[in-house]
């Protein structure tokens, strides 16, 4: 079966620094799959180059057997791509609703509608601080308006950079459960986290990148048990 998504031998150069080296992977359907990696190995570089931004310098990328590397970022989004992008990036100025309605941008005034729904029906607590502005709520509100705005495009293929980065336990639980309850909807999952071993708890499959380069490919649960993995990313 094809690949929902595929990188082929991607390299991302920012000028000079070349931080994804020949990297291919891919993502089947309704899978979650696990980038897992030190800070700065490139695993943020390599989601933004699957949305066209930065644009790869040479190897090319795969959505559902159409190639959208030369594709604009929000033509790319169109084909049923959506992102979480790290750092949470609200419009803190703009309520609940408001930033919800910037991720249906281009959906008639009933897909917002029923998007909307859906999104509440995930995060109550989004339904609860619908007319809140963003910029007052917690780190872990901010991160389901986050995800709850890339939803509202309803992608096919979700890419989440770092949802739990800087939050309370109690909230990165929920996070990890909620990364879970839109997978069982039908919506692939690519994540990018530091927590390893959460991330590939709940990953069919893991990626480990260092230094921008690919170093081990498995499932999420031969990769827990993984002597080097263990060493390196679970603090074994
Ligand atoms: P982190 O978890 O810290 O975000 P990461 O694995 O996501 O790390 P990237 O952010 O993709 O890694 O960074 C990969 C390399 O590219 C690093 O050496 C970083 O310094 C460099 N880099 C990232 N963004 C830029 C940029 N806009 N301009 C120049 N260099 C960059």
């Amino acid at each position: 079966m094809q690949p929902m998504l595929e990188l082929r031998q991607i390299n991302t150069h920012y000028g000079a620094i070349r931080a994804a080296c020949d990297v291919s992977l891919q993502v089947r359907q309704g899978e979650i799959v696990s980038l897992i990696g030190a800070n700065g190995a490139g695993k943020t570089t390599l989601l933004m180059t699957v949305c066209g931004n930065p644009r790869a310098s040479s190897g090319s990328v795969w959505f559902e057997g159409e190639n959208i590397t030369n594709l604009p970022s929000h033509l790319i989004m169109r084909k049923g791509i959506a992102i979480s992008p790290e750092g949470r990036r609200v419009f803190p100025d703009l309520t609940v609703t408001e930033n919800l309605k910037m991720g249906g941008f281009f959906l008639d005034k009933t897909a917002i509608e029923a998007g909307m729904e859906h999104v509440f029906g995930l995060f109550p607590r989004l339904r609860e601080r619908a007319h809140q502005r963003a910029g007052l709520m917690s780190g872990g509100e901010q991160q389901m308006l986050a995800i709850g705005r890339a939803l509202m495009s309803k992608p096919r293929l979700l890419l989440l950079d770092e949802p739990t980065l800087g939050l309370a336990p109690l909230v990165i639980a929920q996070i990890f459960e909620i990364i879970q309850a839109i997978r069982s909807e039908g919506v692939t999952v690519f994540l990018v986290e530091q927590n390893a071993n959460k991330a590939l708890h709940i990953a069919d499959r893991g990626y480990v990148l260092e230094n921008g380069h690919v170093v081990l490919e498995d499932t999420g649960a031969n990769l827990l048990t993984n002597p080097e993995v263990r060493k390196a990313y679970l603090g074994a």
